[in-house]
């Protein structure tokens, strides 16, 4: 008798009273059975997916409104729409993405071969709070459409979203091998203290380091999507209301709360002024003349972080903007001029509402601000010459590079996702995700009709077998 069968097909993860070791245990006997292999599982959860995001699409733009003070229609296009889109997407290629992938028969060993993509095995997908719909599902999407059993830990900083995702996941997704376990450090704690077959962790780079390390343990591949000041270069020649119209859509976007947000902007002490005209006209073209009533501008995640910004902005000058409210979590979108590299500001990632203008003699000195500090996320070039970006692309290093744009790299799923150095390890999103959560395993088969020709290399080494 099967007992590991028998286990995964009554259990549930959910079961009341289970501590996180037996639910993880259940999940893992739930990969160990075999159900999550077939492609007909990984299809029926994709699927499961998109209809838990469908018919609950408002419950879920309520919780991310309570906890951002995202705007519904914000909500749905960032934390719904992109998962539903991601979904679609891989239902499309699963076959192709999975299936095996045959080498040219190789003479010399009379062989053929193939890559194998087999599932990792059980996996923790931790999120932050930022997204929390999106980034806790993204990577899951990947997990499952590899054939993985996944353990999804969303995060506390947004407590309504995590209870209705806690609520949401059981209902939907096989509780076989799938579950979600809430609460905070003690739990992340604890879920890391076990082995898993892959970690994937967004969030910051502190914890980053506690993850990696309490990988290491257990030998466990960890994928780190972490974040860091991604900075802009503003070229002379770029096109000054175009830049203006991209940074202020994707500074102020989820309050500037966006791990590719553009952090802070290098340019000369000449575009500086006529670049914080066009910006002030751009944000009141988004918000009006009083951000705090407008109902597409969101709010900061907590008071804490409230208070974080409102040092960040204290002593500075301030070019727009400049109002905190820690109560009602309301930092004005802000643009902060002459900045220097010892400002508050530029000492650690904002995320918030805040764009620092650092002004530098020229491309040179931007490129040498850029690599004085870690290997950012994203980096923006706005540059109406070629000369620019390809100094930038040929002497710095970052995750990802949008030219002329921001933020649209992330939705493009033919592009991988992710850091380089301080900014993460491992990349995600399309194909990349099935990868990142699959083993590419290299399989051998020798052709039974042709003789074993490899012999003639064995021992003993003749002087017959010399010549050849
Ligand atoms: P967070 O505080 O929600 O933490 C994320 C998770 O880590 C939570 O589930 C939490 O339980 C766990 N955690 C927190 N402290 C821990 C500890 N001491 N030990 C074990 N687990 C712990 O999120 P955050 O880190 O504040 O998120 C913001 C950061 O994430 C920013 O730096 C941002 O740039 C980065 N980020 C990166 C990406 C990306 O895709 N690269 C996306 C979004 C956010």
């Amino acid at each position: 008798v099967d007992t590991t069968v028998a286990t995964a097909s009554t259990a549930s993860a959910t079961d009341a009273g289970a501590t996180i070791a037996e639910q993880v245990a259940v999940v893992r006997a739930g990969f160990d059975s075999g159900i999550t292999r077939p492609l007909e599982w990984r299809r029926e959860q994709l699927e499961a997916m998109r209809r838990m995001l469908v018919e609950n699409g408002p419950a879920i733009e309520q919780a991310v409104l309570a906890d951002l003070g995202k705007p519904p229609v914000e909500g749905y296009m960032t934390e719904i729409g992109s998962v539903k889109t991601e979904i679609a997407l891989t239902l499309k290629h699963l076959a192709k993405w999975t299936k095996r992938r045959k080498i040219p028969f190789v003479p010399t060993v009379m062989s053929n071969g193939f890559i194998q993509r087999e599932p990792l095995g059980t996996v923790l997908v931790i999120a932050p709070w930022n997204y929390p719909v999106h980034l806790l599902l993204m990577p899951v999407v990947g997990a499952l459409a590899a054939g993985d059993a996944v353990v999804m830990k969303p995060s506390e900083v947004a407590p309504a979203t995590s209870a209705v995702l806690e609520e949401l996941v059981p209902k939907y997704l096989d509780t076989r091998a799938i579950t979600i376990i809430g609460g905070g450090i003690p739990e992340t704690t604890e879920l890391l203290s076990l082995p898993w077959d892959h970690v994937f962790y967004t969030g910051n780079g502190t914890v980053g380091r506690i993850v990696l390390r309490a990988a290491a343990e257990h030998l466990t591949p960890v994928t780190l999507e972490l974040g860091g000041k991604s900075p802009v270069w503003v070229d002379p020649s770029a096109d000054i209301a175009e830049t203006a119209n991209w940074l202020a859509w994707g500074k102020f976007l989820n309050t500037g709360q966006t791990c590719v947000a553009p952090d802070y902007v290098l340019t000369t002490p000449e575009v500086q002024p006529k670049l914080i005209a066009v910006l002030r006209e751009e944000i009141a073209a988004l918000y009006g003349d009083d951000p705090r009533r407008s109902p597409d501008y969101g709010r900061i995640v907590n008071e804490r972080h409230a208070n974080r910004l409102a040092g960040l902005i204290a002593g500075s000058n301030a070019a727009i903007g400049g109002e905190v409210d820690p109560g009602s979590r309301y930092v004005a979108p802000t643009v902060l001029q002459d900045v220097g590299a010892g400002d508050p500001a530029m000492q650690e990632e904002i995320f918030g509402p805040i764009l620092p203008i650092v002004p530098v003699a020229d491309v040179d000195a931007a490129i040498a601000h850029v690599n004085a500090g870690d290997k950012p996320l994203a980096m923006y070039l706005y540059s109406g010459d070629d000369a620019p970006i390809e100094a930038f692309l040929a002497r710095t290093s970052s995750g990802s590079v949008a030219i002329n744009a921001n933020l649209i790299q992330n939705g493009i799923s033919t592009l991988p996702f992710g850091g380089v150095g301080a900014s993460g390890m491992g990349a995600y999103h399309g194909e990349e995700s099935v990868r990142v959560f699959s083993h590419d395993r290299s399989v051998v088969r020798k052709v039974t009709w042709l003789p074993n020709l490899v012999k003639f290399s064995h021992p003993p080494f003749t002087p017959k077998k010399e010549k050849q």
